[in-house]
């Protein structure tokens, strides 16, 4: 910490922080960070130290920090025109470019995209599209949503109410009816170990089939998942999972988003997850890698099959009665628009894929056969460690704290890793942009923060 640092002070008088202990951080109790600069994997803090940001800030920035070409577009935009809406049929330069761009890169079977801010307001959308096109059909009684336990969509009331992990429910009352949640595709936490991945796919499938049949088909709107799971512990499904599930989903008529904040535009090594597990989505959600965080974007890309019922909607009603005064903010877009060029030009589908498999294959190779890692796994530019008491059991502990005291360890050896909540893990989702020599310093030394950490 600088010695006598206003800006100390002012964050704990004045600032209330997301995902923080909130009594601690006022007490001066909690970590206190204040990030200055960044430059392509690294960033710097006020202090001046140095940091490998192996999460990309929240798995965001993807092309890197300090990129002028999307600084400068942003500058020029927001000289020529800071803002202007998107309502009743305007828009701007920047935000029809964006949308047209969004539509070349999404599989053929997609239509058009709405623009929101962050993920979780494009999936509050995404919810509303749904119930409004049920209604337009004709199954004003089809609205209830199947998502997974561990599945990440967002904090908000609705978004917040599919997201399946406990810390995003308690003491908010959510989740709100009428959001379910089904078996996460979590194969090493398997219910039982001689499973092969195909039989456990087809376990969750029938799981969410004996949840349909339960609730009723006629009253499921739609299943919601992340390609792979994210923040519930970054695991990516076993063999089969998505054929199954869609098999599940076309014979009860139930629409499936696919919510790619994190797996759009990249990150898996494919411009889209559902394309890298060939799944059939009717709406996607993007943020996150849209502008690589440079601007808050979010997007709705919306299939033919849903398009078609919009349209039919708003022959029958006149006008949506749905709108953010930011929808396609130009800046946002502007960003957007450089954004998607860059990682075009730089290669960083390709990138993510070779430099991620080296990552895993570093991390394998230098901590693999260590007793408290139970598991190595990822996609992509994602990785993630499981650390486990007893690798024969897979037993854990009841908090995470050796997850946590490890990338402690690993931040002060310089590298930033996040110790995934809900899950023993070590979660890594570092910028596409990362070269293998990086990639080699983050398993070397998580490697060392994990030895220090269980003291071998
Ligand atoms: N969906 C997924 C898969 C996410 O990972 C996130 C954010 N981590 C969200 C939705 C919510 O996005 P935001 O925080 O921008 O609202």
């Amino acid at each position: 910490m600088l010695k006598n640092d206003p800006l100390e002070q002012w964050d704990r008088d004045t600032f209330l922080h997301p995902s923080t202990h909130w009594a601690d951080f006022a007490r001066g109790k909690a970590v206190h960070r204040i990030i200055s600069s960044g430059e392509g994997s690294h960033i710097v803090d006020r202090e001046g130290k140095r940091l490998l940001d192996a999460f990309a800030g929240l798995y965001c920035v993807n092309v890197g920090y300090g990129r002028t070409e999307i600084a400068d577009a942003i500058a020029a935009q927001a000289k020529e025109l800071a803002y202007y809406h998107s309502y009743v049929g305007h828009g701007t330069e920047a935000s029809v470019t964006l949308a047209k761009m969004i539509l070349d890169r999404a599989p053929d079977h997609m239509s058009r995209v709405y623009f929101g801010l962050g993920g979780s307001d494009a999936n509050e959308t995404n919810i509303k599209l749904i119930w409004y096109m049920n209604n337009i059909l004709g199954r004003p009684e089809k609205k209830k949503i199947i998502s997974r336990w561990r599945g990440y969509h967002g904090s908000g009331l609705m978004s917040g109410s599919l997201t399946g992990l406990a810390a995003f429910h308690n003491a908010f009352d959510l989740p709100l009816v009428p959001i379910l949640h089904t078996e996460a595709p979590y194969y090493y936490r398997r219910p039982d170990v001689s499973m092969s991945e195909e039989a456990f796919s087809a376990y969750c499938a029938s799981e969410l089939e004996k949840m349909i049949l339960k609730e009723g088909p006629e009253t499921i709107a739609a299943f919601w998942g992340e390609p792979v799971l994210g923040t519930g512990g970054i695991v990516p499904p076993p063999k089969g999972y998505w054929a199954a599930i869609q098999e599940v989903l076309n014979k009860y008529d139930i629409l499936l988003v696919a919510d790619e904040v994190v797996t759009g535009f990249g990150r898996l090594g494919s411009m889209f997850g559902s394309e890298h597990y060939g799944m059939k989505p009717d709406i996607i959600t993007i943020a996150k890698g849209l502008t690589s965080a440079y601007a808050p974007l979010s997007g709705s890309i919306v299939s033919k099959k849903v398009w078609a019922a919009l349209e039919q909607g708003t022959d029958e009603m006149g006008p949506i009665g749905h709108g953010w005064t930011y929808s396609a903010h130009p800046i946002g877009a502007a960003a957007g628009v450089a954004n998607l060029k860059l990682v075009d030009d730089l290669g960083l589908l390709e990138n993510a894929a070779t430099v991620g498999a080296h990552l895993r294959k570093a991390m394998s190779d230098a901590i693999g056969d260590h007793p408290n890692v139970g598991d190595i796994r990822g996609e992509g530019m994602l990785c993630a460690v499981e650390l486990v008491s007893d690798r024969e059991t897979r037993a854990g502990w009841d908090d995470q704290k050796p997850a946590v005291t490890a990338v402690a360890r690993l931040l002060a050896d310089g590298v930033i890793g996040r110790a995934m909540p809900h899950s023993d893990t070590i979660g890594f989702a570092p910028p596409l942009c990362l070269t293998k020599a990086e990639a080699e310093e983050v398993a070397e030394k998580t490697a060392k923060a994990i030895k220090g950490t269980f003291g071998s």
